[in-house]
C-alpha cells in the first residue's frame, strides 16, 4: 500500500498552489465576488501555466495525466480561495464529458482553446421539471437532412453568461423507456455556427455563493445545429453523463476539501492568536476541541478523495465501475456534508468577526453549500450507495471492502 504522492505529483500541487497565493489577490477577489463576474484573465492565465486539462490527451496541449491531478489543484486552489477556485474549475469541468467521449475532431475542437485558458465550457442537463431524476428530457432533438434541432428550456446552467460551449443532454426517442433514447450534443455559442432557429440565454440572479459564475436558463428554440456535433453514441446520453458523473463527482468533493482546509487553517490561525480573559482562545477547551475535531475530519475527507480519484484512474479495471461509482457517491455526499460542519466550526472559532465576510470563512460556507447539490444531491448519492450496497454480495463486502 503506498500513501504518498509522486514527484510529479508533489511538484504540481506545491505549482497549483504557489500560483493561487501568488495570483488569488484580494481586490480580485471582492471584485468577482461583489460584481459577480468571472475571473477571465485569471483563468487564461491558469490555462497558460498548465493548471487546465491536466487529464485531456497531449493531442490537445493537455496533461495526459489523470483525476488524481485535477483533484490537487482543486483542492489547492479552493484552500486559497473558495470563489475563485471553483469558478476556475466549473470552467473546464464540463469538458471532461468530451475528454471521455468526443471523437478526435471534437478533442481537437473544443478542448484545445479550454486548455490554453481561451474557452469556457458548459453542461446543460438540468430542466424545469427533471432535476435528480434526468431519466427523461423534455429538450427534444429531431434529426433532419442537414443536422439536429433542439427545443426545450435548461435550467441552472453554471457559466451560461461565458461558456464558449455547452453540453446538452436532449431527448431523442420520445416513446423509449426512462433512461433511454436520449443523446448528448455540444451547442456552441457563437451564432455562425447554427444552421437555423434561436438560443435565448437569460441569466438567473440572486443566488446564495458560487458568485464568480453565472447561472443560466437555456431556452432552445428550434436551434439547428450540425451532425458532426453529436457527442458520444446516439440513445446514450444518459450513460455518457452518469460516465462523466463518476470523474466529475470526485473533482467536485476535491472543491469541498479544499474549502474546509482553507477554514480550518483560518481557524487555526485566529484560535492561537484571539485572546480573551487573558489566553488564547485555542487553550479553552471547547476551542481546542473544535480545533482538533476539523482536523481530523480534514484528514479522513483527504483521504478518501485521494482514494476515489486513485480508484477512478487506476483501480477501474480491477475494482469494476460499482466500486468506482461507490466511492464516486460517497466523496460526493460525505465531502461537502462534513465539510459544511469544519467551516461552520471555523465560523464558531471567528465569534462575531466569523459573520462577516473580511474574514471570508462566512464566504467559503455559502460556496460550499452547492457542492452538496449540483452533479446529483447529498440525497442521490446516499440512494445510490444503498442501491450498489444491495447490488453486492455480502460476503464481497465483508471480504473486500471493509
Ligand atoms: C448553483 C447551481 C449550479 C448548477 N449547475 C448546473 C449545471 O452546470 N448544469 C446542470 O445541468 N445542472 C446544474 N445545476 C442543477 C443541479 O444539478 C440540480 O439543482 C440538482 O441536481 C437537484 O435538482 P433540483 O434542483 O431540480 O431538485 P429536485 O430534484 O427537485 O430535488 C429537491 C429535493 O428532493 C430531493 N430528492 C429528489 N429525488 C429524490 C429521491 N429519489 N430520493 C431522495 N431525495 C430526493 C433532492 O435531494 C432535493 O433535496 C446547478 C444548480 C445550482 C443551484
Amino acid at each position: 500500500m503506498e500513501f504518498s504522492l509522486s514527484k510529479e505529483q508533489e511538484d504540481i500541487k506545491r505549482a497549483a498552489a504557489e500560483f493561487a497565493r501568488g495570483e488569488f489577490k484580494q481586490e480580485l477577489i471582492e471584485e468577482c465576488e461583489l460584481n459577480h463576474l468571472f475571473p477571465r484573465e485569471l483563468y487564461k492565465k491558469a490555462g497558460e501555466l498548465g493548471f487546465i486539462g491536466l487529464d485531456y490527451p497531449e493531442e490537445t496541449g493537455g496533461g495526459n495525466l489523470g483525476v488524481m491531478e485535477n483533484v490537487l489543484v482543486i483542492e489547492e486552489f479552493c484552500k486559497t480561495d473558495s470563489g475563485l477556485g471553483m469558478a476556475i474549475h466549473l470552467a473546464f469541468l464540463p469538458a471532461k464529458i468530451i475528454k471521455i467521449f468526443g471523437t478526435a475532431e471534437q478533442k481537437q475542437k473544443f478542448l484545445a482553446p479550454l486548455v490554453r485558458g481561451d474557452w469556457v465550457s458548459a453542461v446543460s442537463f438540468t430542466e424545469p421539471d427533471h432535476g435528480s431524476d434526468l431519466t427523461r428530457m423534455d429538450t427534444t432533438l429531431v434529426e433532419e437532412a442537414d443536422g439536429f434541432v433542439l427545443n426545450g428550456t435548461k435550467i441552472f446552467t453554471t457559466n451560461g453568461a461565458y461558456a464558449d460551449f455547452f453540453i446538452v443532454l436532449a431527448q431523442e426517442d420520445p416513446d423509449a423507456r426512462p433512461g433511454r433514447g436520449m443523446t448528448t450534443i455540444v451547442v456552441e455559442r457563437d451564432p455562425s455556427t447554427w444552421l437555423g432557429g434561436d438560443l435565448e440565454i437569460n441569466e438567473i440572479p440572486n443566488k446564495m455563493g458560487l458568485r464568480m459564475t453565472s447561472s443560466s436558463e437555456l431556452v432552445f428554440k428550434g436551434l439547428k445545429v450540425a451532425k458532426e456535433n453529436i457527442l458520444g453514441q446516439r440513445g446514450r446520453g444518459l450513460l455518457n453523463v452518469l460516465d462523466f458523473l463518476d470523474e466529475s463527482r470526485i473533482e467536485i468533493g476535491a472543491q469541498a476539501l479544499g474549502n474546509c482546509e482553507g477554514a480550518f487553517l483560518k481557524a487555526l490561525k485566529h484560535a492561537t492568536k484571539r485572546t480573551q480573559f487573558q489566553r488564547p482562545i485555542i487553550d479553552f477547551q471547547g476551542i481546542g476541541h473544535k480545533v482538533a475535531r476539523m482536523w481530523s475530519r480534514i484528514q479522513s475527507l483527504k483521504w478518501i478523495t485521494y482514494y476515489g480519484a486513485w480508484l477512478c484512474d487506476h483501480g477501474r479495471e480491477k475494482e469494476g465501475d460499482d466500486i468506482v461509482a461507490l466511492f464516486t457517491s460517497i466523496i460526493k455526499h460525505h465531502v461537502p456534508e462534513t465539510a459544511k460542519c469544519i467551516i461552520d466550526d471555523a465560523i464558531t472559532v471567528f465569534g462575531g468577526y466569523g459573520y462577516f465576510m473580511e474574514q471570508e470563512v462566512e464566504r467559503r460556507y455559502r460556496d460550499n453549500r452547492i457542492v452538496e447539490m449540483y452533479e446529483g444531491t447529498v440525497e442521490v448519492q446516499l440512494n445510490n450507495i444503498v442501491r450498489i450496497l444491495k447490488k453486492l454480495n455480502i460476503d464481497y463486502i465483508n471480504a473486500n471492502l471493509l
